[in-house]
């Protein structure tokens, strides 16, 4: 199987050809060991960081941005988008502070400071 990829590490955009052929997995076109990597990855476990926002429930009007700490295998996103959808919590929040523990095998953490 022959799959085509744009890389999205970096913003040079490598287009990548990767080859499956059993358990072997080869990668042309990437300009750096990153994009094979990335190449690997997303045909054999693709992740995704999520990035969203939360409800401040004790301010009008607030949210809070935030993000997985490490990324998601892509198939959990829509999960988590509902866990992080129905999540409220309460201000003061500082970047780094924990909103969600243990969602598919990381945290998500606020990524602004709300006071
Ligand atoms: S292969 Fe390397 S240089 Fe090309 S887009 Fe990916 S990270 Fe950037």
């Amino acid at each position: 199987m022959k799959r085509e990829l744009t890389c999205i590490i970096c913003p040079r955009g490598c287009g990548l050809t990767v080859e499956i052929n059993g358990d072997s997995v080869t990668v042309t076109g990437n300009a750096c060991p990153k994009g094979q990597q990335y190449g690997v990855d997303e045909c054999t476990n693709p992740t995704r960081t999520v990035t969203s926002i939360v409800r401040v429930a004790n301010r009008v009007d607030t949210m809070v941005s935030v993000k997985t700490e490490n990324p998601i295998p892509k198939e959990n996103i829509f999960d988590l988008m509902q866990i992080i959808c129905a999540k409220e919590v309460n201000a003061p929040i500082e970047i780094g502070d924990i909103i969600c523990d243990d969602v598919f095998g990381t945290k998500v953490i606020a990524t602004k400071q709300v006071k």
